[in-house]
């Protein structure tokens, strides 16, 4: 990006079609057309870096929810999506891959805008994988197989199983990368042919807005994608909506555990893809020019606001004092700042709760023992800026060892020559199990960890890399299902067994 950025005027940073878009009045994305919502209410979005509004959207309400899934009911029963040649709903979901592609630098332009992480990151990294799901999962479209099986029964039979889409899908979104966030969940849910309410996030609803629009441009037919902005309580309308046959929620474990209850009315599948306290090792054996830059970010990524983030850090003691140096040396150097700004590598947390949440386990961490070896304080000024931190001589006892911080937060622990079964136990001690990463050359070591840590995901070497074809989701309270890969596909879909009766063997 080669504009001047101003602090005071992010908007000076921003293309003229992201201006056109933000200055519109927006609606509810219901039946492939922009209306109105029925409340009349508008929900200012706001800038986290800056506090300022840059675009307000419509607050939906439990009877727009109800207008969005009959749009998608009346799309799954009587639209031609789901009846669609597969090949063609494969080009439909390429397509929307592609058009995300050319427009790749509005979409980081509106998450920069609403979620505040650096530029580079949301554009080369965020965006560009958005636009990899839709033509990865475009490929899903046309291999939705099932399976021919023997059988024992009188007489002669064919039997066999076919995938079938499952119908309406509620999906709420987080805050936390917007973008790829709904990518995740679309791109799957649309090459199965099953038809979509989106809920996203409060604080970070345009890059949703922005995609139905696109969608439509690719040929996506209406009340396929259905987007209904709004609080919580329009999710939680969403989940207990008796004519939803499936909800796909990501965020955090409490708010999951109220979608489970919600979805038990009509006991409609459900997906979660909730927290983490993912425990990283570093072994002195390991390449520590990768590892301490990969476990820092690990955790800084987003400042510290991902599911994954590998915020209980255990270093062995051989390699203890480098690698907290290491961190630290690392964590100061990060410039914290405005997306926009080429110069800035850890942007904001996305809003006040969050803000106060992470303040406030920062002073119980401290006030029961943890040591902090640098930050541990907002930046300087009123911003919702807070500095990269690292604290030492974190124990399980602690608070900060076992609830979710979501902010740049990693607590270091120093471990010893112990069993992997030891260190497995060690990393299984939360009720969390979404990520873990390895740091070692020693394979056989990384592969005993990774067989043993209750995890979802393992990194060896390296934390946080996603790829449309790797299954992402969690053990324990971090979750039901995976997104991602083939798993993603089986979570849109229902299988069907049949059973024809042939007749007397002849
Ligand atoms: P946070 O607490 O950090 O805001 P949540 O997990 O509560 O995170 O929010 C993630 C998403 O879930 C948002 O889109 C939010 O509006 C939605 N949400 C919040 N509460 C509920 C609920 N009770 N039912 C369904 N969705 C909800």
């Amino acid at each position: 990006m080669n504009k001047m950025f101003s602090f005071d005027n992010p908007m000076a940073s921003v293309s003229a079609p992201t201006r056109d878009f933000l200055a519109r009045q927006h609606g509810l994305f219901i039946g492939g057309d922009w209306v109105a919502g029925r409340s009349g209410e508008r929900r200012a979005v706001v800038d986290p870096a800056t506090g300022l509004e840059h675009a307000s959207v419509t607050e939906g309400t439990s009877e727009d929810i109800d207008r969005a899934v009959a749009a998608a009911r009346d799309a799954f029963e009587n639209g031609p999506w789901p009846k669609m040649k597969p090949k063609e709903r494969a080009a439909i979901v390429h397509r929307i891959g592609e058009l995300i592609d050319a427009h790749g630098d509005e979409f980081a332009e509106l998450d920069v805008l609403d979620e505040g992480s650096p530029w580079g990151v949301v554009r080369n990294f965020y965006v560009a994988l958005s636009a990899d799901h839709f033509r990865y999962f475009a490929g899903w479209a046309t291999k939705l197989d099932g399976a021919t099986m023997p059988v024992n029964m009188g007489g002669e039979w064919l039997a066999y199983s076919q995938r079938e889409p499952v119908g309406v899908v509620g999906q709420i979104l987080p805050w936390n990368v917007p973008m790829l966030m709904a990518a995740w969940k679309i791109a799957p849910a649309l090459a199965a042919g099953c038809t979509l309410v989106v809920k996203p996030a409060e604080d970070t609803p345009m890059s949703a807005l922005r995609l139905a629009e696109l969608c439509r441009e690719a040929g996506l037919p209406d009340g396929v994608l259905n987007v209904v902005t709004g609080a919580g309580a329009v999710g939680a309308a969403l989940a207990e909506h008796p004519d939803v046959d499936k909800v796909s929620f990501t965020g955090s474990t409490a708010t999951g555990k109220a979608i489970v209850r919600a979805a038990a009315g009509n006991l409609k599948r459900v997906s979660l893809e909730l927290g983490g306290k993912s425990p990283v090792f570093v072994f002195p054996d390991a390449d520590l020019d990768l590892a301490i830059p990969g476990v820092a970010e690990a955790v800084f990524l987003n400042s510290g606001q991902a599911c994954t983030a590998g915020s209980r850090l255990y270093i062995h003691e051989d390699v203890y004092d480098r690698v907290l140096e290491g961190v630290a040396a690392y964590a100061e150097g990060l410039k914290l700042g405005h997306g926009f700004d080429p110069a800035t590598n850890l942007g904001p947390l996305i809003n006040r709760k969050q803000f106060d949440r992470v303040n406030r386990l920062m002073e119980t961490g401290v006030s029961e023992g943890a040591s902090i070896v640098t930050g541990g304080s907002p930046a300087d000024g009123d911003g919702l800026f807070y500095r990269p931190t690292l604290l030492a001589g974190v124990t399980p006892s602690h608070t900060v060892y076992r609830e979710e911080i979501f902010g740049p937060v990693i607590s270091a622990m120093k471990i010893t020559d112990e069993t992997v079964t030891a260190l497995a136990r060690e990393a299984n001690n939360t009720e969390y199990g979404l990520g873990a990463s390895v740091w070692t050359k020693d394979l056989a070591r990384a592969h005993k960890l990774a067989a043993r840590i209750r995890a979802g995901i393992v990194w060896v070497n390296n934390h946080n890399q996603s790829d449309a074809n790797f299954p992402w989701g969690g053990y324990k309270q971090s979750g039901w299902g995976r997104e991602m890969g083939k798993s993603a596909i089986e979570l849109y879909t229902e299988t069907k067994s049949v059973a024809v009766y042939l007749g007397d063997q002849d």
